[in-house]
């Protein structure tokens, strides 16, 4: 008999702080209960997906409710949760983002601690994959218990940012950006990259906030929300992305984390062996999911790549009229190739890196993606 590994699938329909209790609650019990993740006297990081300082209608960050919701559980089962994230790029300021996202009210209206990780620890890698050595905020490896707290949403280099990738916010600022740097160009990389992550931080539950989600360009200011209605978890991101995936019409394929999760058999990506508890796929599942104008990633010495990343390849650019030359884009770019000239922004793509850093910083929803000509003519993009 197959050990099946468990994702739980339960209808929400708003944000009211008390549903959301109760749809996080039901989810939480079909998969055995909050006690069957943390233990009395536990210390658990709840890990939003704080992206920005956007307000939670926004749906570019977890909803507050939803890390309200989850507390209140940790509370209950004796356990003290506290909140834990390192937001975005450098431009962030930390403080800015918890009062926007509600974090900073939820924090305080519950009493517990709200962490901007700031102090990171260097751990061994444990999959013999290609890096040795990760740079992670101590709070979370030192937490007895993580519960992952993603929001659904898209995202233009690796198509969705749902349970594994959600443990990037546990790479602090400016190493971010440096990952971003090394590992952000080329998608494959940055999978493994995040897997690894994955696996040293091995997150005990994972749940979803998939009530508003984000559809096309995310994940930031330039996507689309979708109200979905929907909490998903699992105690296996892995697992867990990949039903969401069915329930989006998205193939494995589509998904580099999936596509690498597979090859290095970290988790369950075979449906085969996922139990679908909760709601029945096929009641939840959508078909006119709008994908991200996925961004071709070519990095390297070679000329030839350079030349088409530079000539061919898509590349971030600022609608002028939304633009409010704000800066933030500037403050965020990790190699430094935008700045403000005649009263606009200009980029030294030879430079760029194409790691969309910009993208996901600018509060107006300004910079966008231009498509490479000559993949538009080839149709990589639907
Ligand atoms: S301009 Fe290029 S290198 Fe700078 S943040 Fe944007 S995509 Fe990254
Ligand atoms: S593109 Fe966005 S982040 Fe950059 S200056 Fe304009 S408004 Fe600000």
């Amino acid at each position: 008999m197959i050990n099946k590994t468990q994702v739980a699938i339960v209808k929400a329909g708003s944000y009211n702080d008390d549903q959301v209790y109760k749809d996080i609650k039901s989810t939480v019990d079909l998969l055995g209960g909050i006690n069957r993740f943390v233990k009395k006297g536990n210390k658990v990081l709840l890990k939003p997906n704080l992206l920005s300082a956007k307000p939670p209608e926004a749906g570019i960050t977890t909803h507050p409710a939803v890390i309200k919701a989850v507390a209140k559980l940790v509370i209950e089962a004796g356990a003290i949760p506290f909140i834990g994230d390192s937001p975005g790029g450098r431009a962030i300021n930390f403080e800015k983002v918890a009062a926007a996202t509600g974090m900073k009210q939820a924090a305080d209206e519950l009493g517990i601690e709200l962490v901007d990780f700031k102090d990171s620890v260097e751990l061994s890698a444990t999959n013999g994959g290609i890096f040795k050595k990760l740079n992670i905020a101590k709070e979370a490896i030192d937490a007895d218990v993580i519960i992952n707290l993603p929001k659904l949403k898209t995202h233009v280099q690796m198509f969705l940012t749902l349970g594994v990738k959600n443990m990037f916010g546990c790479i602090i600022g400016l190493q971010k950006a440096q990952w971003h740097f090394k590992a952000g160009v080329d998608r494959k990389y940055f999978a493994a990259m995040l897997l690894e992550l994955y696996s040293l931080l091995k997150p005990s539950l994972t749940i979803v906030d998939g009530i508003v989600a984000m559809e096309g360009d995310g994940p930031g200011s330039a996507g689309k929300l979708r109200s979905l209605g929907l909490v998903f978890a699992g105690s296996d991101a892995v697992a867990l992305d990949t039903v969401i995936c069915n329930a989006l019409g998205v193939k494995n394929e589509e998904l580099p984390i999936l596509v690498a999760a597979k090859e290095k058999g970290i988790g369950i990506t075979e449906m085969e062996k996922i139990d679908v508890l909760g709601e029945r796929l096929k009641d939840v599942s959508i078909h006119d999911f709008i994908r991200p104008k996925m961004i071709d990633v070519m990095f390297g010495p070679n000329l030839l790549k350079k030349f088409l990343m530079n000539n061919i390849t898509s590349k971030p650019i600022e609608d002028r009229k939304m633009c409010t030359l704000c800066s933030k884009c500037i403050e965020a770019c990790p190699t430094d190739i935008i700045s403000i000239q005649n009263k606009r922004l200009e980029f030294n793509y030879n430079k760029c890196i194409r790691c969309f850093c910009c993208l996901e910083v600018c509060p107006e929803g300004a910079m966008q993606v231009k498509q490479g000509a000559l993949l538009k003519v080839f149709g990589y993009f639907s």
